[in-house]
């Protein structure tokens, strides 16, 4: 845990700020050969026939507790047995999760209340049974019927389960010796009203994991890994653009990421947590994108989140199979592999502490992000002007950052409503409403 206690009531998160992203990265990491296999062997053939399985029709948006959320779970158990993967939850590929309810005292109860989702896991292990383990997670619930419309959840995030599941093949393909365990998981329940809640399928396994929560060395958890870049990105030189969060939280998580052999067709741009995380009017709070959140509040172990980023589809009827851009989830998927397989083969402990950021770092990569927002055609002047502004201030802070002054919480906040406000842009062009506050 780290020193600065979660924040209650109005206070704005203290960040401690860093150079884990910042500063000269190290050099690059020897490739092991195990890692070097389960990269070599990924095949990208399964990545678009997995997702039309998951996001088809029939599968009616995979919603939580409903017999389509059970069809899909049968699939994934399906493709994990046939990839070669153990059960990991005592022999079952299942593992039963549960809305646990708060005890007299306001603190959470272990007493299971009613059964709320189910997740699926299973695991590639190391010849040591008390080696220490990695996991990659992808949740495969998603929204199902909503208004008479199937939302089929295509980029949330059949895209990051066809991902892992391309990743165990190659892992029950090529059995590589790791110094590791891989544990694959498909959360359940990671989609509202539950994300955020400890009723998140992911939750219930941080606060129950099957192998000791002390030996987790890294969780890499993914989500939305299939779409197509926005214009203003693809503009701006970002096409193949994968946005890799949390790794700031120590020099060795920044080194291990940005010391990977560098993948064709896929650009890292790195950026700490808190950039996605703040939202105008609620300065006291932060709000955790996907399934790292109770990692972070329960356990307290090393992750980083990945994602392509939300696009225009975003948690509409419109996430259809047909959207993504299969050729670019191929070449994420092997980077992935590569990540996870030298997670699982290399180096030592990776500590980790929370409430970090690296404003340098941030400061840099949203200029990257934002390079072409002033020429979009997509949005309209006030929007325009308003990314305009945005851009403006995030030079003058990164040059006064650059030439020694120290971030404040304040300076820190802007740059983060900078990117919300970025964000937001992308995936309502239009303009909606908290893209203009
Ligand atoms: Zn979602």
């Amino acid at each position: 845990m780290s020193a600065t206690a979660t924040p209650v009531g109005a206070q704005a998160p203290q960040y401690v700020f860093v150079d884990h992203l910042s500063a000269p990265a190290a050099l690059s990491s020897p490739v092991e050969s195990g890692a070097a296999t389960v990269r070599s062997g990924i095949n990208a053939g399964s990545l678009e026939r997995d997702v039309r399985v998951l996001a088809a029709p029939e599968m009616r948006g995979r919603l939580r507790a409903t017999d389509d959320n059970a069809r899909a779970r049968l699939y994934l158990i399906d493709r994990l047995r046939g990839a070669g993967m153990a059960p990991l939850f005592d022999g079952s590929y299942e593992q039963a999760t549960y809305a646990e309810r708060a005890d007299a005292a306001g603190g959470r109860s272990d007493a299971p209340g009613a059964r709320h989702g189910t997740n699926v896991g299973a695991i590639f292990r190391a010849e040591d049974a008390a080696a220490e383990w990695i996991a990659l997670v992808a949740h495969y619930d998603h929204l199902g019927v909503l208004n008479g419309a199937v939302h089929a959840g295509a980029d949330d995030n059949a895209s990051s389960v066809a991902l892992v599941l391309a990743i165990a093949d190659s892992l029950g393909r090529s059995r590589p010796r790791l110094r590791r365990h891989v544990v694959v998981l498909f959360p359940d329940a990671e989609e509202p009203p539950d994300i955020r809640t400890d009723r998140m399928g992911s939750s219930w396994f941080w606060r129950h994991p099957p192998l000791p929560a002390t030996r987790l060395h890294l969780a890499i958890v993914l989500d939305l890994m299939g779409g197509r870049a926005s214009p203003e990105m693809a503009a701006a030189g970002l096409a193949n653009a994968l946005f890799v969060l949390g790794a700031e939280a120590s020099r060795e998580l920044a080194d291990l990421t940005r010391a990977l052999p560098p993948t064709d067709g896929v650009v890292p741009v790195f950026l700490s947590l808190p950039m996605i995380e703040a939202m105008p009017y609620v300065p006291h709070r932060r709000f955790a994108r996907s399934d790292y959140h109770g990692l972070r509040e329960h356990l307290g172990r090393p992750f980083v989140f990945l994602s392509t980023g939300r696009t225009e589809t975003y948690h509409t009827a419109r996430d259809t199979p047909d959207t993504l851009d299969y050729a670019k989830l191929a070449r994420v998927t092997a980077w992935v592999a590569g990540l996870a397989a030298q997670a699982a083969d290399t180096g030592g402990a990776l500590p980790w502490r929370d409430f970090v950021a690296d404003p340098v770092a941030d400061a840099r990569s949203l200029l990257r992000m934002s390079a072409a927002v002033e020429t979009s055609a997509r949005f309209g002047w006030p929007l325009r002007r308003a990314l305009a502004a945005d851009r403006r201030t995030v030079e003058a802070l990164l040059r006064r950052w650059e030439a020694g002054e120290a971030p404040t919480s304040e300076s820190y906040r802007t740059l983060q409503l900078a990117s919300t406000r970025l964000q937001a842009a992308q995936w309502r062009p239009s303009g909606w409403y908290f893209a203009r506050w």
